[in-house]
Formats: structure tokens, C-alpha cells, sequence
């Protein structure tokens, strides 16, 4: 049972404690300040200008290079993107991606939302959606009749990441099997991925990326390109804005469909060049994987917070989902946080847990997240005391 909290106890964390920057949500996460100075820097050249013009198409094509040089694509993938988050690339998908039946593994709210996008889309076929436990995940399993796995890199909700790596003795999309089509809105460019392993790697800017929402961007190999065209020529209805074909085509010439939102796609812009000149994905990923040390050692060696997710090969490095003992009301101890310019430390609203949700995205100083553990004990004391 989690208490009711009516007011937030007047507890102020030493200063000393505090972290540098107090930012800890999941999305929209911590937007570097040196992005958004860069951002104020160029906008009286940039912001209110024409997205079909040099100025912002640059940053497009920065953008989409910048990514192809951050995941290390192969020749024949593409960057492509389009307006409305990763939720409508979901509905994209299931009209440009999906030809009859996808295989779903449902380990949480978000890989839920995108079977749920699949199972009421009338033009395909009912999905087969493998679910496992909350804190851990399920296993893709290779079918004859799949021709699209859904699988999510880091589910957000429960703080559970998985390899990605396609079904063990699937064919090869070339070979007639299925696309393996990966959400990774919270993981793309905080954990490590083998492009050899994805036909679609999608995402949106608010996480890792360290932008706002509102956009999707999608990773996709000659498969994936070669089943729109083949969706797109079999005359299947697709509204034009939720259809890949547009989308692809639109982004090749670096622009979108419609007006995109110009300082998000600058703010994500200078955030994949601040990665690839750190070092690129050995930088960005080491980030998570510090802070993830840092976290979950912490709440090991502590006598009253645990690891939610039970397996350690499954515990996130971009989001930490730290369990509570029942003594400790966590509610209590974010609102105390929050109090103290700590935020968005609260659990996921639908697990109903016990718990703290800590993002760990390559932005965050892992420094911080060392801070935040001290100041979690701190806060945990004086509640106690
Ligand atoms: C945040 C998130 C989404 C939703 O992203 P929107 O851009 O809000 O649509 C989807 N999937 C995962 C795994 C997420 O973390």
C-alpha cells in the first residue's frame, strides 16, 4: 500500500548534496543548457524560417547524417522522419510496415500501446502478442507467418532492457522472414545496437536524444524500405500523414511532410554532434553505463531501497526503477526531491509501485546521479529521524 501524502515534509537537502542540475524524468528528460544556448545563438537565423529552405534543410541533413554516423548504419539504410512521436509511428507502421501479422513482446505500457495499435487495425490480421512478467521481459519467437517483430529496447515503465537481436532461427528478411521493428524511444543512443540486428529502429527526441518531443525518426534497412514500396504499390488506403512512403520521400530530400517544430530538430541536431564528437556511441552508452553503476550499486548496499528488476542483464542503464522497503513512502521521498529542485523522480503512474524512477540519459552527469543517491539517503534519514 502506497500512503496518501497531503503535504510535503518541510526537509531542506544541504546544498553540498545537491546535484549540479536536478533534472531525473524519463521524458521529456534533461535538455543540456549548452543545446539550448546554441539554439538561442542561431535563432534569429533559424527559428521562423522555412523548413523547405537551405537553413533548416542543413540541419535535417546534419541531423540525418549525424545518426547514420552515430549507429554506424550500413549502406543501403535510411534516416527518415516524420511529425507526431514514436506513439504515431506506431499507426504508421501498422499501415506501411505490417503487411499481415506482427509478433509483439508486451512488457509493459509502451510495448502494450503498439500490439494494442496492431490488434484494432482492420486491414491486418490479429497480432500474437507474448507478454511476460512486469520486471522482466519475453523472448521473440520465430514464425513462419510473422513477417514483423515488435520488440522495445528499454521499456520506459518498468526500467527493463533487452538485447536486441533478431528471433533465434528466423530467416533473414531477404530469405522471406520477418522485419524486426524495435521501439527504442527511451534506448536509442543510451545502449548499445547492432544494426545487422534491426529493419527499423525507431525513436523520438526527448529522451536520449535530450530534445522535445513531438518528433519520430526512424533507422530503417533496404528491407524496411523495400516492404513500404511494396505495401505502398498494393494500393492499401494510408492517410498521407501517417504513410512511410511520404515520409521517406520527403526525408531523402531533408524536410518532412508538414512544418515540423524547428527548435526541437536543432536541440536533437546538437546533441548527436556533441555525441559523435565525445566519441560517438562508446561515449553516449558509457555515460549510462557509469551512471547505471552508480545506481544500482547504491541501492544494493542500501538497507532500504532494491533493484526492481530482479535479473541484472535485464536492468536498464538509461531509466532505474528503485523499489522501496514499505517503511519508506517513496511518494514522500520525490515529493521531498522535488522540493528541492529534484524532479520527475516519481515511478510510472500505472506500475503502482513503491518505488523511484531515475532516468540515466546520456545528458545526465553521472556525477549527478551520485548526488541523487545521497540525497535520497539524506531525505530517507530525516524522514525516519
Ligand atoms: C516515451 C516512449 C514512447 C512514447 O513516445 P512519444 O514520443 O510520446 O510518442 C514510446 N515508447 C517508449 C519505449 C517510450 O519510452
Amino acid at each position: 500500500m502506497i500512503p496518501y501524502v497531503t503535504d510535503t515534509p518541510d526537509i531542506r537537502i544541504p546544498a553540498n548534496l545537491l546535484p549540479a542540475d536536478g533534472r531525473f524524468g524519463s521524458g521529456p528528460s534533461k535538455v543540456r543548457p549548452d543545446a539550448v544556448a546554441a539554439l538561442s545563438e542561431a535563432s534569429t537565423r533559424f527559428l521562423g524560417t522555412s523548413h523547405r529552405q537551405k537553413t533548416v534543410k542543413s540541419v535535417v541533413g546534419s541531423l540525418r547524417a549525424g545518426l547514420a554516423a552515430l549507429f554506424a548504419l550500413p549502406d543501403g539504410y535510411e534516416v527518415v522522419l516524420g511529425n507526431g512521436g514514436a506513439t504515431c509511428f506506431w499507426d504508421a507502421a501498422t499501415f506501411g510496415l505490417i503487411e499481415s501479422k506482427s509478433q509483439h513482446l508486451s512488457f509493459g505500457e509502451f510495448s502494450s500501446k503498439f500490439a494494442a495499435a496492431a490488434a484494432s487495425a482492420p486491414h491486418i490480421g490479429a497480432p500474437e502478442v507474448i507478454t511476460s512478467e512486469v520486471g522482466t521481459h519475453p523472448e521473440a519467437i520465430a514464425r513462419d507467418d510473422v513477417d514483423l517483430y515488435a520488440l522495445t529496447h528499454n521499456e520506459t515503465s518498468t526500467g527493463v532492457m533487452m538485447e536486441i537481436a533478431r528471433p533465434a532461427g528466423s530467416a533473414s528478411p531477404g530469405d522471406g522472414g520477418g522485419l524486426v521493428a524495435v521501439d527504442a524511444t527511451s534506448g536509442a543512443g543510451g545502449l548499445p545496437v547492432d544494426p545487422a540486428q534491426f529493419d527499423a529502429y525507431y525513436f523520438a527526441p526527448q529522451k536520449c536524444f535530450g530534445s522535445d518531443g513531438g518528433l519520430w525518426v526512424a533507422l530503417l534497412s533496404p528491407a524496411a524500405v523495400e516492404r513500404i514500396g511494396r505495401i505502398t504499390g498494393s494500393g492499401r488506403w494510408t492517410p498521407a500523414s501517417m504513410d512511410l512512403a511520404i515520409a521517406l520521400d520527403n526525408s531523402r530530400l531533408d524536410q518532412t511532410y508538414n512544418t515540423p517544430a524547428l527548435a526541437t530538430l536543432f536541440v536533437m541536431d546538437d546533441q548527436v554532434r556533441w555525441f559523435n564528437e565525445q566519441g560517438g556511441m562508446a561515449f553516449s552508452t558509457g555515460r549510462c553505463d557509469r551512471s547505471a553503476e552508480i545506481l544500482y550499486t547504491w541501492a544494493d548496499a542500501s538497507d532500504f531501497a532494491t533493484p526492481f528488476v530482479a535479473r541484472e542483464a535485464d536492468r536498464s542503464h538509461v531509466v532505474g526503477t528503485i523499489d522501496f522497503e514499505d517503511a519508506i513512502d517513496a511518494t514522500a521521498v520525490a515529493a521531498v526531491l522535488r522540493a528541492n529542485g529534484i524532479v520527475d523522480t516519481e515511478p510510472y503512474r500505472k506500475l503502482g509501485r513503491n518505488q523511484l524512477r531515475i532516468a540515466m540519459f546520456p545528458a545526465i552527469d553521472p556525477d549527478d546521479v551520485a548526488s541523487l543517491c545521497a540525497c535520497i539517503n539524506h531525505v530517507v534519514g530525516a524522514l525516519a529521524g
